[in-house]
């Protein structure tokens, strides 16, 4: 096949750039290697294509987002999940201390705030954090077709300054969004962002939402299409936080981004993408993989308002 060649090729001529910062607020993901560089692609059939550093594990950070909004809308229901979450793009950081004005909602899942009120939607909505902690590592290994793990030192690093997280969670209980111990709740949000993941993960993990909810490699219906439109819905809108517009202008696909340099993206019926570089931008995306995604969907025309 010409793709892994074409994929290398791609790598090399976005390599140079070396603009952008690990991000500083974790000690841990500040001090990751900069010059890290994977991408893959996996169509839906299961045809996995990888180059550069697409099997270096990192952490998942925000990329979880989409994933376990889809799995609090499979455990709950659309309409539940909509009166805790709502789907507007916030134009903000994804770190804001936000919330819709009249229904006092997070905007969206894809911003900390909502992404810790779905989390707290997973597994029965109760106080059991260690039982969803484990449906969550659970849940997102499904999508990534192996058993993924937890990388405690970061999780251990994020935890040592996750003031403003603790923040977010304390407003959404003072609104009653969410019922649970603020602290307890951020505990495991960040656990659910510290699960190691590689580029390769990442591209089956989007080529499942890609596949209507159909992993391609074990063939397991992770979610129905119904929640899949959803998800990729929000994360065309808002999966690159205040960058969205750009995105959607430039590489045209349903997206989301992770501190830890991370992006996937899926487009439905054909692929799933993912890159991992760990130097950001000012929104907190890879500066690399925002690169290779603009070729990749260029090359590919992969635009989704693009008229064939
Ligand atoms: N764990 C990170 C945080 O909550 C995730 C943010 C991200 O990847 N954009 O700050």
């Amino acid at each position: 096949s010409p793709v892994p060649d074409y994929l290398s090729e791609v790598l090399h001529t976005c390599f140079g750039d070396t603009s952008g910062h690990t991000a500083g607020y974790i000690p841990e993901l500040a001090a990751a290697d900069p010059d890290l560089f994977g991408l893959a692609l996996s169509t839906v059939d299961g045809s996995v294509y990888c180059a550069g550093d697409a099997g270096v594990e990192f952490t998942i950070q925000s990329i979880s987002k989409p994933f376990i909004y889809a799995l609090a809308i499979k455990e709950h229901g659309l309409e539940s999940v909509l009166q805790k979450v709502g789907v507007e793009p916030s134009g903000e950081a994804f770190n804001e201390l936000s919330l819709e004005r009249e229904s006092k909602r997070p905007l969206n899942p894809m911003i900390n705030a909502g992404a810790i009120t779905a989390h707290t939607l997973i597994a029965g909505q109760g106080d059991d954090g260690a039982r969803r902690d484990a449906v969550i590592l659970d849940g997102l290994s499904a999508f990534a077709g192996r058993s993924l793990t937890v990388n405690e030192s970061v999780l251990g690093s994020e935890m040592g300054t996750a003031h403003r997280n603790l923040a977010i969670a304390h407003m959404l209980r003072s609104h009653g969004i969410i019922d649970q111990e603020p602290a307890e709740v951020v505990r495991g949000y960040t656990r659910q962002c510290s699960i190691n993941v590689t580029a390769r993960d990442l591209a089956l993990m989007a080529a499942t939402l890609a596949n209507g909810g159909v992993q391609p490699l074990t063939g397991e219906q992770v979610l129905t299409a119904g929640v899949v439109r959803q998800v990729l819905a929000v994360m065309t809108t808002c999966g690159m936080y205040d960058a969205a517009g750009d995105w959607v202008t430039t590489v045209g696909i349903p997206a989301k981004s992770g501190v830890a340099g991370g992006i996937i993206g899926a487009l439905p019926g054909q692929v799933g993408l993912a890159a991992f570089s760990p130097r950001l931008d000012h929104h907190g995306n890879s500066v690399r993989g925002i690169k290779a995604c603009e070729r990749l969907s260029q090359d590919m025309g992969l635009h989704l308002m693009e008229v064939p």
